[in-house]
């Protein structure tokens, strides 16, 4: 079965996303070196699991990796209000600078928690890097722990989209693009 014809139209291609990904990697390289000790790369799981795999192949830096799960979601297209953790950090990441990747940054409440969380576990900076940003859909104003930087991959138009991690009820995430679901798959 080939999901590839539930998708309405491509936003980015696999050629573009390994673009903007050695970029995205260049810039954090060069805003994080030298470091006394190891990035920590944290994924937010399940929807960053591709981009940090490529992006981690893309440094130039030593990292360690580590997931982390909060939930919001169910199998909708509308968050359900305010994410909780769901499955914790395993690394200690107290005094160490922390970079959290994610798929996507919508409302900003996930991130919004997530950076309080890793705040209050004494992370020295926690830095955001989404692969894709729906900055007209914000509604929490994360603010960036010490010196922390938001690196984006792509602005995103306001569509449900699909593929290169990202799911709708946990299909389509191994699609190597990224395309905007036909609204008859999600209605
Ligand atoms: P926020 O808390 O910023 O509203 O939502 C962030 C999470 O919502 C993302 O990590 C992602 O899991 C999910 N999300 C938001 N927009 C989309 C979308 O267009 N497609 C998919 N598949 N997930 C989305």
């Amino acid at each position: 079965m080939s999901l590839d014809s539930h998708i309405e139209s491509v936003l980015w291609t696999p050629d573009q996303i390994a673009a903007r990904v050695s970029e995205l990697a260049a810039q954090i390289s060069a805003d994080h070196s030298p470091l006394s000790e190891p990035l920590v790369l944290v994924g937010v799981a399940t929807g960053a699991f591709l981009f940090l795999a490529d992006l981690a192949r893309s440094l130039r830096l030593p990292v360690t990796v580590d997931f982390i799960r909060a939930e919001s979601y169910g199998s909708g297209t509308v968050s359900n209000g305010s994410p909780r953790i769901s499955s914790d950090l395993k690394l200690d990441v107290s005094g160490r600078h922390v970079v959290l990747v994610e798929d996507i940054v919508d409302s900003g409440s996930t991130i919004a928690c997530l950076i309080a969380h890793l705040e209050a576990k004494g992370a020295s900076s926690v830095s955001v890097c989404t692969f894709l940003d729906k900055p007209s859909r914000r509604k929490v104003h994360f603010k960036l722990l010490s010196k922390g930087k938001f690196y984006r991959g792509f602005e995103c138009p306001d569509y449900f989209v699909v593929g290169y991690g990202m799911d709708f009820a946990e299909l389509y995430r191994n699609l190597p693009y990224v395309g905007v679901l036909k609204p008859e798959h999600y209605k």
